[in-house]
């Protein structure tokens, strides 16, 4: 139970109050009572003096009397009769003076009466000898006079003796009053004195340790520790037990604040490092997106397989730092995948895949191994130990893989995924355009070039020539009795005897020459740094070649066939040299079908 300070003060403080105002009653009563004591003293003592006063007068005036008798002085009369008067007054006082006290007092009445009487006796006396008479007298009076003293002596000392006795018990009560009053004080002096140690004790105590235990608790929320909890058993009063709850109540709520403040800076610092890392990563990402942009408009804008080869190589390890890698794309038959560019040190990656050979074209998904999550082999990575196949689709179609050997980091995914797409799409653009060159420069039956490709193609060729001043050899060839195919049967067979010659034409020519369908039957070939004469011998293979086809359609031979060749050479001028020429040629070639066909004429010379 715990009562509350201020109560405690209270109670002890009216305690110290009742104490001292009990003890100042006693030492009131004592102190009146030590008062009226000593003033009954004194009043004992006044008596006593005026018990004996009037004896010591009344001696002073009998012996005044006698010697006025033996001297006969009469002045003695008069100090007798002042002794007299004044013993008279005294015994009134005397009787006076005992009237508190009935005993005394009828002491003190039958003393005046003794002394009234001889008051008389020694007035009487006084008389008699102012007159001279006293002589008579002398005798008897003297015994009188003696029996008139005894009486007074009597009752004085009756009286004197009982006023004695009370000076006695008056002078004990007085004692008495005074070591009371000494009591009193020493122990009143010690209870008050010991109340008010009490008092500040209980204070003390009552502040002090409670007090000190809340600053202790403060002083630690101060320096920044709100843990701390005041235990209530330890607060004493009720007013530091509600102190404390307040405290406690507040470092509760400073706590949570902390708490609160504190889960709020780690979320916060969190939300920062995920912001930061996003930021990176955004940056990263851009950086990849700017890389990958330069490469898809280099890419579009490349001409030819080796360009498309050169930007992958140079923006691939932008993009994908610190890789080995290499790109394969479909061949026109596909039945292969062919190493179209390659970065890093990818000299042991192959030149050709076979596309059942890579998992991630099987499945058309990504496809990796690594040591940490080992997949299958794809057969063209066995061994390896750590590989990445992203496939490349365009369009839902697979048109290659992007292969990066070694491990990719999980953080760089999105890098290969940005790059398989871009790979994907600029592979397919490349295509796109290049079928779509392709369609305008070529004739769609036999492959070759086209005439409008070969006009560009001869233009260029001769500038070049010229500039070089190297070779350069045009040969026009025409399908010997073409029209017979035709006739005889149909014009897809027709079509098929076409398509035959361009294929020997392609066999027996070299990548550098450029053969072209000229129109209808007949065919173009441009030679750059060859001179007719070199080049007749593999026109003369190319007919041979022709010669011996035995060629069928539809279950049917067609018979022989043949060709005529007519060959010009480039003489070194420029001007309106396409044309020349071209005619040069043909008309070489219309030598040669009038000298009987499935022969080479060359321009200048005689037909063999
Ligand atoms: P020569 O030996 O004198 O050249 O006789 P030829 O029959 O080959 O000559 P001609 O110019 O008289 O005949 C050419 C024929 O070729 C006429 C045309 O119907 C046919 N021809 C032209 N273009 C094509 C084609 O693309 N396909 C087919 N099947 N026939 C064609
Ligand atoms: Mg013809
Ligand atoms: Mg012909």
């Amino acid at each position: 139970m715990f009562y509350s300070l201020r109560s405690r003060v209270i109670v002890l403080s009216s305690l110290v109050v009742l104490a001292v105002v009990a003890l100042a009653a006693a030492l009131t009563a004592v102190s009146l009572q030590l008062q009226s004591s000593a003033r009954w003293v004194e009043h004992t003592q006044t008596v006593l003096e005026m018990a004996a006063k009037p004896i010591d007068r009344l001696r002073r005036a009998e012996s005044d009397l006698r010697g006025m008798i033996i001297s006969h002085d009469p002045s003695l009369g008069a100090a007798i009769d002042a002794d007299l008067r004044a013993t008279r007054s005294d015994m009134d006082r005397l009787v006076q003076l005992t009237a508190d006290n009935p005993p005394q007092h009828a002491r003190a009445l039958r003393l005046r009466a003794a002394v009234l009487d001889r008051i008389a006796f020694l007035s009487e006396g006084t008389r008699l000898a102012r007159v001279q008479r006293i002589a008579t007298v002398a005798p008897v009076r003297v015994r009188t006079s003696w029996q008139l003293m005894r009486m007074v002596d009597q009752r004085r000392d009756e009286l004197v003796e009982a006023e004695q006795a009370l000076l006695l018990d008056r002078n004990a009560s007085t004692h008495a009053s005074a070591y009371w009053l000494r009591v009193l004080a020493m122990a009143g002096g010690l209870i008050v004195g010991f109340a008010a140690l009490t008092i500040a004790f209980v204070i003390t105590r009552g502040v002090g340790r409670p007090t000190a235990v809340l600053s202790e608790a403060m002083e630690e929320l101060g320096s920044g520790d709100a843990s701390g909890r005041i235990a209530l058993r330890t607060m004493g009063s009720r007013e530091f037990r509600r102190l404390a709850r307040g405290y406690n109540v507040m470092a509760e709520r400073l706590a949570e604040a902390l708490e609160k403040q504190h889960r709020s800076e780690e979320d916060l610092s969190t939300i920062n490092q995920e912001l930061l890392s996003r930021s990176h990563l955004l940056e990263a990402r851009s950086e990849v997106a700017e890389y990958l942009g330069d490469m898809m408009r280099r890419l579009q804008a490349s001409r030819s397989d080796a360009e498309f080869a050169k930007v992958i190589e140079r923006f691939v390890p932008l993009a994908l730092p610190d890789t080995t890698g290499a790109v394969y794309t479909h061949n026109n038959s596909r039945n292969q995948l062919v190493r179209a560019a390659a970065w890093g040190s990818a000299s042991d990656l192959p030149d050709t895949i076979a596309p059942d050979a890579c998992w991630a074209m099987r499945l058309g998904q990504s496809h990796a191994q690594s040591p940490f999550a080992p997949d299958v082999d794809c057969a063209h990575a066995e061994g390896r130990e750590a590989y990445h196949c992203e496939p490349l689709l365009a369009g839902g179609e697979l048109i290659g893989i992007l292969h990066i050997a070694g491990e990719v980091d999980g953080a760089d995914e999105y890098r290969l995924q940005a790059l398989s797409e871009t790979l994907s799409s600029a592979l397919m653009n490349y295509r796109l355009q290049r079928n779509l060159r392709e369609q305008t420069i070529r004739d769609a039956m036999t492959g070759l070039f086209n005439r409008r490709y070969l006009e560009e193609a001869l233009a260029i060729e001769i500038a070049r020539a010229a500039r070089a001043r190297t070779p350069l050899t045009v040969v026009m060839c025409d399908v010997d009795h073409f029209k017979r195919f035709n006739d005889e049967f149909g014009h897809e067979a027709g079509d098929h005897v076409l398509r035959m010659v361009a294929e020997q034409m392609r066999a027996h020519f070299r990548d550098g020459d450029i053969l072209c369908r000229y129109g209808g039957e007949e065919f173009t070939i441009i030679a750059p740094g060859v001179t007719p004469e070199i080049l007749a011998t593999r026109i003369e293979k190319l007919r041979l070649a022709i010669s011996k086809l035995s060629l069928r359609h539809g279950g049917q031979s067609l018979g022989p066939t043949s060709m005529s060749f007519g060959v010009a050479a480039h003489a070194g001028e420029t001007q309106g040299e396409g044309s020349g020429l071209l005619q040069a040629a043909d008309e070489a070639l219309y030598r040669a079908k009038r000298a009987g066909r499935n022969r080479m004429v060359i321009a200048g010379q005689l037909a063999a």
